[in-house]
C-alpha cells in the first residue's frame, strides 16, 4: 500500500520531493527536538493522484483518519469536540517555496460547539470568536469560492456598527467585543448558506476533507501556473498538505506570531533579523496588514521566547549550514516553530553570505560557488542610481520606505496591475504602487519596474515576491497614502506640505536604500559591474581615484571576486565570447572572455557594401564578380584585423559567411513595381526618370531573383551552401582573414584565427571548403614569408552533421555546436516565429516547461550533441569542441555542456562572468538554479 500520509516523527529535511519543503522542514525540526506543534503531512503523490483523477486516492481518507487518531492521542484532545478541541490549520507546502500562491486554512475543527470548549480552555470568549469567525472567513473565500471581499465588507460593517455604538468612527478589528465577533460569525454564515445554498459545515471531519482538497486545487490556479512558469518550477510536483495542530499568537498581549532570518537577506549583514506582530495570527506579519515590531522590541516585550528563538534560528543555521528563515508563534510566552527553509535573500546577500559561511568555517570554497548563481550574479550588474550626477536629486525626495529587494528603477506610476500589464505591453516603464501586494498582483510585478508598497515589512507579500524574482522593491512607505479611485499617490512627510502624485507621474525608487524620488534620478554601473571591467583595485578605490566603497558594498565586491577566482580555478570549460566587432571583443576580454568562439560576419556586409554583394551574387561573369569580391576584399581586411587585434594572443574563430540567400538580394516587389512603371510610362509616352541600360539590368535582376526564389530560405541557400554556390567568396574571406594576420604578425602581434563554416551537413561539403581555405593560407603566408597556423573547424547546427560527426571529424580541427539553428531543425521550429506564436500555448498545456530555444532541450537537442560528441572523439580523440549558440551563457545549459564533454563555451561579452561562474559551479556538480528559490 502507498504511503501517503506522514506523521512529523517520520519525514526528514531529504524528503522534500515527496513532503514538500514546508512538511520535510517541519520533521526535520521535529528531529532536532525544537518545539514544533505536532501534525502530519499528506504527500505531493496524494495531491498528483487526486489531480490526476479528480478524487482522492482510496487509502488517502484511511491514513488521515489514523494519522488524525494519532495526533488527538498525542495532544489528548479531539478534533473539534465540545471540550478542550484540538484545532488544526491545513496549509499548502511544495517542493519549492511559492510564497503565497497556494492555500491554507486555519483554525479547522470549529464549529458551534467547539467554540464553546475553545473560549472556556483560553478563558477568552472574545478570542474563541475571532478564531470561529477567521475560519469561516478563510474556509468560505478559499474552499467554497467566496470572494474575501464579501466578507471583507462584512467585517468594515462590523468595525463601523462598533464605533457608531461608541459613539465615534469605524474602529479596528481588535477592538470587536465577543458580542459583535459572535454576530459576525452569524453574518458570515448568512453569507455562507447565500452564496452556497447550504450553512457552514459544521461536521469537523468534513472541513479538513474539504480543506485537503482545496490546497490540492490550489496548485492550478492560474497565479500559481503563472509563478512556476516564472520560477522555471515544473507544472506537474504537486503540493504536499500539512496538517499541524493550531497554536495561537492571538491570545492577547503575551501572544504573537512573526518572520525572522538568521541573516540580513536584503544585504546579507550578520546577525538575526526579523518581524513580530503581537496578538496576531497566522498571515498576518506576511499579508503586510499591520507594521511590525523588530526582534529587538520582542526581547524587550518577552526575553524568554526571544532568546529561546534565537537559540533555535542558531541551530537551524548550524543545521542546515545556511541562511535560514523561520515562522514561529508566541502563544501565552511559549515558542513554538511553525516554520523553516534555507532562505530566499537578494543576489548580493547570497554571494556575503556564501563567502561569510566559507570564513566561519561552516562550508567549503565549493559548497560556496554552488550557493551563488549565475543569474543572481547577472543582477548584480543592474545600474544603480548615480547620485553624485543629479543635484537636484535630495530636493526630490519623496520619503524613505524599507529597501526590500536592490536596484534602481525609473518609472510612471500605476496603481493597478493590470494597468502595469497593459504599460509594458506598450513598451512603457511603470512602478507599481500599492498599500501592499497579494498573489493576484503577480502578474503587474512580473510588468513594472519597480514595486512601492505603503505598508509591510521585509517579509511582506511584496518584499518576498519581489526579491525572488531580482525586481526593485521599496515596501512599507507608510508617509504615502495611495488612493486607487482618484489615481493619486499623497506623501505626507513630517514637517513637509503634502505631495500629490498622480498616475502617470514619474518616479525613481532605490531598491537598496529604500528612497523615493520625484521625476527620473540618473542611473550608473554598478560597483560590481566596475569590478568585472576595470579590477578589483579600481572597483575599491584603491587604485588612487578616491572612489571609496561602503562597507557592505566593499563587502560584495570582494565576495564576487572570490567566488570568481574560485570558479575560474574549478572550471574545465573556458569561455570565450561571440562578438563581431573589436568594441565588444575588448570588452569581451575584459570581462574574463579567453577568445572569441564566434565572430559572426554577416553585419560585414551591410550598409554600402550590400550593393557589392548582390553584385558578386547576381554576376552574369567571373569578372563582374572578381570586381565586387576585390572591392571587398580591402573593407573586410580591416574588420579581421581589428578583431585579431583585439584579441590579441587569443583565439578568434572566424565564421564564414551564413545567411540566407535573399537577404543580399533587391526586394522582389519594389523590383517588380519600379519596372512595371517604367513599361506604363513608357507606352504612354511618359518620361521614365532612367535610362534603357537600367531598366534592362533590372530586369535581367528581376529574372535572376525569380531563378533564385526560394519558399522556405531558413532551410535554403544558407552557410556553406552559399558559398559553394558562389564561387570565390569564402575565398576572399579567407584571404581577408590571412592578409590581416599576416599584416599583425609583421607588427609583432600574435594573432590567432580560426576559420568556422557554417551550416555543413556532408563531410564533403566541408572538404571543399577546406581543400580552398588550406590552398590560400598557403598562398598568403609563403608569399608573405610568414608561419602562420590557421584552424579550420565546422559548426555541428543540422541533425544530419550531428548524426554524421564521426566522418565530420575527420576533415575538422574543432566543432562548435550552433545550437540555435540545431534547435531550429531538430524540432522544426521557426526561430525567428514560434516563441511569438506557439510558445505560450505550449507553455500552458506543458508540452514544454521553457522555450528551448533558451535552455537546450537535453533529451532532443542535446542527446544529438552527445552522440556528434561521443562520436567525433572516436575518431578524433583531440577534437576541440565548443558550443556558440545563445545556450552558451545559459546556466543550465553550461551545466549540459560540461556534463557532456566539451571544452569551450561562446556567448555575449556581457554574459562571460555569468558563464565564468556557471563553469565553475558545474565543475564542483552544483545543480544548475539555485537551491532557495
Ligand atoms: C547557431 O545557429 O547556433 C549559431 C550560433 O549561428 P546563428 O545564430 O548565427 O545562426
Ligand atoms: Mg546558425
Amino acid at each position: 500500500m502507498t504511503t501517503y500520509v506522514y506523521d512529523f516523527t517520520q519525514g526528514d529535511k531529504d524528503r522534500a520531493d515527496l513532503l514538500g519543503g514546508k512538511g520535510a522542514n517541519l520533521a526535520e525540526m521535529t528531529r532536532l527536538g525544537l518545539p514544533v506543534p505536532p501534525g502530519f503531512t499528506i504527500t505531493t503523490e496524494a495531491c498528483r493522484e487526486y489531480l490526476a483523477q479528480g478524487s482522492e486516492p482510496g487509502e488517502l481518507r484511511v491514513q488521515v483518519t489514523t494519522a488524525l487518531r494519532h495526533l488527538e492521542d498525542k495532544v489528548g484532545r479531539q478534533l473539534g469536540t465540545r471540550r478542550d478541541p484540538l484545532l488544526v490549520s491545513v496549509r499548502s507546502g511544495a517542493r519549492f517555496s511559492m510564497p503565497g500562491m497556494m492555500e491554507t486554512v486555519l483554525n479547522v475543527g470549529l464549529n458551534d460547539q467547539s467554540v464553546q470548549g475553545l473560549a472556556e480552555e483560553a478563558s477568552d470568549e472574545r478570542f474563541a470568536w475571532d478564531s470561529y469567525r477567521r475560519l469561516i472567513q478563510m474556509f468560505g473565500a478559499t474552499v467554497l469560492g467566496i470572494p474575501a471581499e464579501v466578507f471583507a465588507a462584512a467585517l468594515d460593517d462590523a468595525k463601523a456598527a462598533r464605533g457608531r455604538a461608541s459613539g465615534g468612527g469605524p474602529v479596528a478589528d481588535v477592538d470587536l467585543t465577543a458580542e459583535d465577533l459572535r454576530a459576525l460569525v452569524a453574518t458570515y454564515r448568512g453569507i455562507v448558506e447565500e452564496r452556497t445554498g447550504r450553512d457552514f459545515p459544521q461536521d469537523p471531519r468534513e472541513q479538513l476533507d474539504l480543506a485537503i482538497r482545496a490546497v490540492f486545487d490550489s496548485w492550478n490556479t492560474d497565479r500559481a501556473r503563472l509563478y512556476r512558469r516564472r520560477e522555471r518550477i515544473p507544472q506537474d510536483l504537486g503540493t504536499a498538505v500539512n496538517v499541524v495542530t493550531m497554536v495561537f499568537g492571538n491570545l492577547g498581549d503575551t501572544s504573537g506570531t512573526g518572520v525572522a532570518f538568521t541573516r540580513d537577506p536584503a544585504t546579507g549583514a550578520p546577525g538575526a533579523y526579523g518581524d513580530y506582530l503581537q496578538n496576531a495570527q497566522g498571515e498576518d506579519v506576511v499579508a503586510g496588514i499591520r507594521n511590525t515590531l523588530s526582534l529587538d522590541d520582542l526581547h524587550r516585550i518577552d526575553p524568554l521566547s526571544h532568546h529561546q528563538l534565537l537559540q533555535a534560528m542558531r541551530r537551524l543555521e548550524t543545521h542546515y549550514r545556511d541562511l535560514c528563515d523561520v515562522e514561529f508563534t508566541i502563544e501565552r510566552g511559549h515558542l513554538w516553530m511553525l516554520q523553516t527553509r534555507v532562505g530566499k535573500r537578494t543576489p548580493a546577500a547570497a554571494f556575503r553570505i556564501a563567502t561569510q559561511l566559507v570564513d566561519e568555517q561552516l562550508i567549503t570554497e565549493d559548497e560556496a560557488l554552488q550557493r551563488v548563481t549565475g543569474d543572481q550574479l547577472a543582477s548584480l550588474l543592474f545600474p544603480q542610481f548615480d547620485r553624485s550626477a543629479d543635484d537636484g536629486a535630495a530636493a526630490r525626495a519623496l520619503t524613505t520606505g524599507m529597501a526590500a529587494s536592490p536596484g534602481a528603477a525609473v518609472g510612471t506610476i500605476v496603481l493597478r496591475s493590470a494597468d502595469a500589464v497593459a504599460a509594458a505591453e506598450r513598451g512603457e516603464r511603470v512602478i507599481l504602487v500599492r498599500r501592499e501586494t497579494n498573489p493576484d498582483d503577480l502578474g503587474g510585478m512580473i510588468a513594472a519596474q519597480g514595486i512601492l508598497t505603503s505598508r509591510g515589512g521585509k517579509t511582506s507579500h511584496a518584499a518576498v515576491v519581489a526579491r525572488g524574482m531580482g525586481r526593485t522593491c521599496v515596501v512599507g512607505a507608510e508617509e504615502i497614502d495611495v488612493d486607487e479611485d482618484t489615481g493619486t499617490v499623497t506623501v505626507r512627510a513630517a514637517g513637509r506640505d503634502p505631495v500629490v502624485l498622480q498616475r502617470g507621474d514619474e518616479i525613481s525608487i532605490d531598491g537598496s536604500t529604500g528612497e523615493v524620488f520625484r521625476g527620473a534620478v540618473p542611473v550608473v554601473a554598478s560597483p560590481v559591474e566596475r569590478y568585472l571591467e576595470e579590477g578589483l583595485d579600481a572597483a575599491l578605490g584603491a587604485d588612487g581615484s578616491g572612489r571609496g566603497l561602503d562597507e557592505q558594498t566593499e563587502g560584495l565586491v570582494r565576495s564576487v571576486d572570490r567566488l570568481l577566482r574560485h570558479a575560474d580555478a574549478r572550471r574545465r570549460l573556458r569561455v570565450e565570447a561571440n562578438a563581431d566587432v573589436p568594441d565588444d571583443a575588448a570588452r569581451a576580454r575584459r570581462l574574463g572572455a579567453q577568445g572569441i568562439g564566434l565572430a559572426r560576419t554577416e553585419h560585414m556586409f551591410l550598409g554600402e557594401r550590400r550593393a557589392l554583394v548582390e553584385q558578386i551574387v547576381l554576376a552574369e561573369d567571373v569578372t563582374e564578380r572578381d570586381i565586387a569580391l576585390d572591392q571587398l576584399l580591402p573593407l573586410q581586411r580591416d574588420d579581421f584585423r581589428g578583431l585579431l587585434e583585439a584579441m590579441d594572443g587569443l583565439p578568434v574563430t572566424i565564421r564564414l559567411l551564413d545567411p540566407p540567400l535573399h537577404e543580399f538580394l533587391p526586394d522582389h516587389t519594389a523590383l517588380s513595381v519600379k519596372i512595371a512603371v517604367a513599361h506604363d510610362r513608357r507606352n504612354h509616352g511618359v518620361p521614365v526618370g532612367f535610362g534603357d541600360e537600367e531598366l534592362a539590368a533590372d530586369e535581367r535582376k528581376l529574372a535572376a531573383l525569380e531563378r533564385l526564389h526560394e519558399a522556405n530560405p531558413m532551410l535554403g541557400v544558407r552557410g556553406v551552401r552559399l558559398g559553394l554556390l558562389v564561387p570565390g567568396l569564402f575565398a576572399m574571406q579567407v584571404r581577408a582573414i590571412v592578409e590581416a594576420a599576416v599584416g599583425l604578425v609583421r607588427e609583432g602581434k600574435d594573432p590567432r584565427p580560426e576559420v568556422m563554416v557554417p551550416l555543413v551537413g556532408s563531410v564533403r561539403e566541408l572538404q571543399i571548403v577546406r581543400d580552398e581555405v588550406e590552398s590560400v593560407v598557403r598562398g598568403v603566408t609563403e608569399l608573405a614569408g610568414v608561419d602562420l597556423d590557421v584552424p579550420v573547424g565546422t559548426m555541428i547546427e543540422l541533425p544530419r552533421a550531428a548524426l554524421t560527426a564521426h566522418r565530420i571529424a575527420t576533415e575538422a580541427d574543432f566543432f562548435s555546436f550552433g545550437t540555435n539553428d540545431l534547435t531550429q531543425t531538430t524540432w522544426g521550429f521557426s526561430r525567428d516565429d514560434v516563441e511569438r506564436t506557439l510558445f505560450t500555448t505550449y507553455l500552458d498545456n506543458g508540452v514544454l516547461t521553457i522555450s528551448p530555444f533558451e535552455t537546450i532541450d537535453a533529451d532532443g537537442v542535446g542527446r544529438l550533441v552527445r552522440i556528434a560528441v561521443e562520436e567525433a572523439r572516436a575518431t578524433k580523440p583531440g577534437l576541440e569542441l565548443g558550443v556558440c549558440g545563445e545556450h552558451g551563457g545559459d546556466p543550465e545549459s553550461i551545466r549540459f555542456f560540461h556534463d557532456a564533454g566539451l571544452d569551450y563555451v561562446s556567448c555575449s561579452p556581457f554574459r562571460v562572468p555569468v558563464a565564468r561562474l556557471e563553469a565553475g559551479r558545474a565543475a564542483t556538480g552544483a545543480a544548475a538554479g539555485s537551491s532557495t528559490r
